[in-house]
């Protein structure tokens, strides 16, 4: 009874979470026309290992790792990125809006009016300032510009 219990929480936790992420990407998509997000890790670090069909058992799966990997997958897969990147990317498709994944990495340490790369430039997790030429601004606003300016270099050269 405690595990049908928590089958039906967790079920609950899916259906709200796939109900946020629509609502989210429906947003996203009727209010711009492009939308950058940062590439998700590396192939290997968030693809849990593919499952391999047991030929005694139809319907089941033979051990590959999975397990192993799990705990290293569940910090990315509990945020349910890949999920909602995949159901935003749909309704940009239907909608005729671009989404654009850029390269993740340093988007946090770049000073986006110089183009000076180093983690002193991140003060601290809030405060972004840049050692070179001073630039100084809140992190996230920092990171989510270099987003939108690495988008932009990727629409320059798709022009
Ligand atoms: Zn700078």
């Amino acid at each position: 009874a405690a595990a049908r219990k928590v089958a039906k929480l967790h079920g609950k936790i899916r259906r709200q979470r796939a109900d946020f992420h629509h609502k989210t990407a429906r947003t996203l998509v009727r209010d711009y026309d492009v939308i950058a997000h940062e590439r998700l890790g590396t192939a290997g670090m968030t693809k849990s290992p593919a499952p391999k069909p047991d030929p005694d058992r139809p319907g089941g799966f033979l051990p590959n790792g999975a397990a192993a990997k799990a705990g290293l997958n569940r910090s990315i897969l509990d945020a349910g990125w890949a999920q909602f990147l995949g159901i935003l990317a749909n309704k940009a498709e239907s909608a005729g809006r671009f989404v654009i994944p850029v390269d993740a990495r340093n988007t946090s340490r770049t000073c986006p009016e110089c183009g000076h790369v180093a983690k002193e430039n991140r003060v601290t997790q809030a405060k972004f300032e840049c050692t070179v030429c001073g630039f100084a601004a809140n992190a996230d606003h920092v990171g989510a510009t270099n987003v939108l300016l690495r988008a932009g270099l990727v629409l320059c050269a798709a022009a």
